[in-house]
């Protein structure tokens, strides 16, 4: 069973797709929690942090300079800006296809929720 984000992938649902290349896509979030809210996402389907591999290193190192990318070219880099990836259900992950969040465009305030 391929995941949502697979299928935004492949073209078969739509997405605001911002980026692509044999390793990575990036799109913007439907439910965006800031001006700007990218998802970079593996094209392969890899559950979570957990599951990645010494094989994935490309890919793992693709989305972070992918983000960096993707945050010059939204004009947030010299303001600032936050990378975020979910795991499992502490970390509040929704949606089981490793992605990247970048977040920015507005002060993003403390990192975690106040307990
Ligand atoms: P997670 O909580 O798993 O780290 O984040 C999942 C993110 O995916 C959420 O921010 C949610 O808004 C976003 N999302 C879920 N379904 C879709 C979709 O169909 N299209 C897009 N563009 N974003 C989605």
């Amino acid at each position: 069973m391929s995941t949502i984000f697979s299928k935004i992938i492949a073209g078969d649902i739509p997405a605001d797709i911002v980026y692509q290349d044999e390793l990575v896509t990036a799109f913007r979030d439907i439910n965006p929690q800031a001006p700007t809210h990218i998802l970079i996402v593996p094209n392969k389907e890899i559950a979570t942090v957990n599951e990645l591999s010494e094989e994935d290193e490309r890919v793992a190192g693709r989305l972070l300079l992918v983000a960096k990318k993707l945050a010059a070219q939204e004009g947030i880099a010299e303001d600032g800006y936050r990378l975020m990836i979910n795991c499992n259900a502490h970390g509040g992950q929704e949606v089981f296809h490793v992605h990247m969040h970048l977040l920015g465009g507005r002060p993003l305030g403390p990192m975690l929720m106040r307990r």
